[in-house]
């Protein structure tokens, strides 16, 4: 009786190993690919099995294919997105991927599981990440097909016999133009009115490239992989507006047009600037922008060598996060919206970020209540922390047309200077806003906290764009994204000079 029970045992586990067998050879075949680790910057050589994928019943085929890993049907994101009709943008200085669709935004970090849904922090299924993955040369960010199909508003059917993934999708009839740039357009615009920000000029010079406006220009810079796009917001070509060549080793041209309303939200007039890169080089590493009082600086340079870093254990460091203002301590108020309410809402964000990186995070406040600015340090110091981030919101009462983010660190501190950069500097290419540059000042927080402080004006709340943009919850991500970036790239640049 004991034998046949066992024997039956052993049949059963044999069949089912027949059956794993049988369910990791796909029937579409297997690739050798090479996954590769956004933090250690290193490539594992790995397998997967190939996935076909088929969108409103027609075969949807990229360079490198859909595959299964760790149990999830992985997609290279651009074929999936544009297909879907989202935008597709790639922030290579943070391992984003950020989709916009008819549905919302979708923010992937590589090797996070954690999606932002419009700005809501959301478990992508079974912990598979977005992930770069190489097969055949190509590096592509792939990403969970269902989840971000789903997420975009399309069916997903898998097919098991197949290995087939069937996408449904009500697209329109007419997709809507992306935002693609013509070649050399010239300007034709009519009646651009008066408040427009004009696009007089461009020129090079001894490996640097400027654009020039007629006022400091509000744009946002988007990195398209082989090219840069500088997009300038309510701006129009000058009259005499016209080009000029480079001569560089990292770009291999530049292109302009004038858009219209269709282009960007919000932007009637838009101009975007393409800057096109040489091949080899990358946006990241050898190029600058630099927003100034009267236009754009572009310079390039060599990319920097960078050291491979030890891991650094997060649970190590103690941050605090300062929102500004509070209770009967409004701050600025503009259009019915207080200034305090703003600083809350972005240290929130920023808090969940770090303790989700693993941080020890503190708050001086996070209701609404009023604190005084000593017990705000007093309050970092006792904590012995290494970090302390005031979070604020700007005015220039008789200037609304100021943009803008400046970061604050005390004239007295180094430390305070590099953590100020480390934060400005992502911060501006998260958020697209007008990067104003660090500043030193006084002021108490910054004076009479004992580690390294900075205070972060996030935003002018008296120009009315950008007020809104605070205003609102995907905006404040950005933000607090951004901030977090620099915290941690602050943390482990000093970890690593002082071992
Ligand atoms: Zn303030």
């Amino acid at each position: 009786m004991r034998k046949r029970f066992t024997t039956a045992l052993m049949v059963l586990a044999l069949l089912y190993a027949l059956t794993l067998t049988a369910l990791a050879a796909g029937p579409n075949g297997t690739l050798s690919v090479q996954l590769y680790s956004w933090s250690q910057h290193t490539y594992t050589p790995a397998s997967a099995e190939v996935v076909k994928l088929t969108l409103n019943g027609e075969a949807l085929e990229g360079d490198v294919p859909a595959m299964i890993r760790d149990g999830r049907t992985l997609v290279p994101v651009r074929l999936v997105g544009e297909a879907l009709q989202a935008q597709v943008l790639w922030v290579q200085q943070t391992g984003q991927v950020i989709l916009t669709g008819g549905e919302g935004v979708i923010v992937l970090t590589l090797d996070s599981a954690t999606a932002l849904v419009n700005g809501v922090p959301t478990p992508l299924p079974d912990g598979v990440p977005a992930q770069v993955i190489s097969y055949g040369g190509a590096d592509r960010t792939m990403i969970p097909l269902r989840f971000v199909s789903e997420a975009l508003g399309a069916q997903v059917e898998w097919d098991q016999t197949t290995y087939t993934a069937h996408l449904t999708a009500e697209l329109p009839e007419t997709a809507p133009e992306p935002p693609e740039e013509e070649p050399e357009t010239p300007a034709q615009e009519p009646e651009v009115p008066d408040g427009v920000t004009r696009i007089t000029g461009m020129s090079w010079e001894n490996g640097a490239l400027t654009i020039s406006a007629d006022r400091s220009p509000n744009c946002k810079v988007t990195d398209l992989g082989d090219r840069v796009a500088i997009d300038f917001l309510n701006a129009a070509l000058g009259e005499d507006f016209s080009s000029c060549a480079v001569d560089d080793p990292y770009l291999s041209g530049v292109r302009y047009a004038q858009h219209g309303a269709d282009f960007y939200p919000g932007s009637d007039y838009t101009v975007r600037i393409v800057l096109d890169l040489a091949a080899g080089a990358a946006a990241a590493g050898n190029l600058t922008v630099t927003a100034t009082a009267s236009g754009v600086t572009v310079s390039t340079h060599a990319a920097p060598v960078t050291q491979p870093s030890e891991p650094v254990d997060p649970q190590d460091f103690t941050i605090v996060i300062d929102p500004g203002h509070g209770g009967d301590r409004p701050g600025a108020c503009y259009e019915d919206i207080m200034e305090k309410d703003i600083d809350l809402a972005i240290s929130l964000k920023l808090v969940t970020i770090l303790q989700n990186c693993g941080y020890q995070v503190i708050m001086t406040r996070s209701t609404d209540v009023e604190v005084g600015l000593y017990e705000r340090a007093d309050l970092a110091n006792a904590a012995g922390a290494d970090v302390f981030v005031s979070i604020h919101a700007n005015a220039a009462e008789n200037r609304p047309d100021y943009q803008g983010i400046y970061t604050y660190y005390h004239p007295s501190s180094n430390r305070g200077a590099r953590l100020a950069q480390a934060i400005q500097t992502p911060l501006c290419q998260i958020t697209g806003a007008v990067d104003r540059g660090i500043k030193d000042a006084d002021f108490v927080v910054l004076r009479e906290t004992e580690m390294c402080a900075v205070l972060v004006e996030t935003g002018f709340m008296t120009n009315h764009e950008e007020l809104m943009n605070l205003n609102e919850d995907s905006y404040q991500q950005l933000v607090a994204q951004g901030i977090a970036r620099g915290i941690i790239d602050y943390l482990n640049a000093e970890a690593q000079t002082a071992a």
